[in-house]
């Protein structure tokens, strides 16, 4: 986070997203449990450890065969700090994700913008559905520092004006930008995670290709580092056909 100090109105701004998951119950064991009971009934949950490599073989084949129900069975909640626009694309996610989102006329918005980093491809290239992305000149990247930086001062001081005169926040914040950091609690199960995963990041391994939005992209990664901590059967099987949701 960088302090602005170009006038006595104090900004912050970023260029990276925050992560955290806050609460979990989803383990590689819930899929199986899940999958076995049609087959074994209530003796599954003993089952699971007889045989790891027939747990592995278990979940591949429910993955490749796109059995997908098993995947639901567990929960994973995350604490999100991204820009507005990103929550935007996010919240589009409707099927097995749970959004809570701090209130704008509840509570006073902070002054945390977004500017790209230095290594935020800038130039866009292409036809739509064929885009590529490649690296900005420094003068791009100046200017867009540079502007970025004066709009979000512009906006939040005329936000705070209108407060100052006794405007309601839920009419005065409509000065600000969709670059303003906002934070949301998301929970999801390993299935609807595999879904967003599967449109939302770029990987060699996928079968069908996606053009995400680099910084929703960032997002995506970050959650996806924390669910394959806590699933990693699935994630590999998920890896190993193609990224795509069963
Ligand atoms: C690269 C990219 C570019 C995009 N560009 C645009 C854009 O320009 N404009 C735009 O508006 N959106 C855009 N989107 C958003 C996109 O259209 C989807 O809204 C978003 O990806 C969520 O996908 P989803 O509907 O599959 O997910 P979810 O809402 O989580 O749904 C999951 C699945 O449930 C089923 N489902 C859910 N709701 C219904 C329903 N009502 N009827 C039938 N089946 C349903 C579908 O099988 C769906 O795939 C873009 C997304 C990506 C990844």
């Amino acid at each position: 986070m960088t302090d602005t100090p170009a006038d006595d109105l104090k900004i912050d701004l970023r260029s990276d997203v925050t992560v955290e998951l806050v609460k979990s119950s989803a383990t590689d064991s819930d899929v199986l449990f899940a999958a076995r009971v049609s087959t074994v009934g209530e003796q599954s949950l003993d089952e699971l450890k007889k045989d790891p490599e027939r747990s592995k073989g278990l979940i591949n084949y429910l993955m490749r065969d796109r059995h997908g129900s098993p995947f639901e069975h567990n929960s994973m909640t995350f604490f999100i700090s991204a820009p507005i626009f990103v929550f935007r694309e996010f919240m589009r996610h409707r099927v097995g994700w749970s959004y809570n989102e701090e209130s704008g006329r509840y509570r006073e918005l902070q002054p945390v913008f977004y500017v790209p980093g230095q290594d935020r491809k800038l130039v866009q290239q292409g036809r739509p559905g064929k885009y590529v992305f490649v690296e900005g000149t420094t003068e791009q990247h100046d200017l867009v520092s540079r502007s970025m930086e004066d709009s979000y001062r512009q906006a939040y001081r005329t936000y705070q004006e209108m407060l100052a005169a006794g405007v309601a926040r839920e009419v005065a914040r409509a000065v600000l930008p969709v670059g303003l950091y906002s934070s949301m609690y998301a929970t999801c199960n390993a299935r609807s995670m595999m879904h967003f995963l599967g449109l939302r990041t770029q990987h060699e391994l996928a079968k069908v290709p996606s053009f995400p939005q680099r910084e929703i992209e960032m997002v995506g990664q970050k959650m996806e580092e924390e669910w394959a901590r806590l699933m990693p059967l699935t994630h590999a099987a998920f890896n190993a056909n193609g990224r795509v949701a069963p």
